[in-house]
């Protein structure tokens, strides 16, 4: 038995490397994800697409990342000292 990693759900998969060709599909015992075999040194494992291996659409889009990183800056700089000329 070797070990692949779901793409989806990162779960360690148990596949028979004996039995299983590239191309082989089964489901993540973990996520129910159906897979397919994408190499068998080292096992790989991609997502079975049911109709094409098109991975260009994907449902993942909607997560835009937004780090306001502004509005921190100021207010803590009062502390304004005369005579710090070095020379
Ligand atoms: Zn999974």
């Amino acid at each position: 038995m070797a070990m692949a990693i779901c793409p989806a759900c990162d779960a360690e998969v148990e596949v028979d490397e004996l039995s299983t060709d590239v191309g082989d599909e089964l489901s993540c015992p973990d996520c129910g994800e159906n897979l397919v075999v994408n190499g068998t040194d080292p096992i790989e494992l991609d997502f079975a697409d049911e109709d094409d291996e098109d991975e260009d659409e994907d449902d993942d889009a909607g997560d835009e990342v937004d780090e306001d990183e502004d509005g921190d800056l100021d207010e803590d700089e009062e502390e304004q000292e005369d005579g710090d000329v070095d020379e």
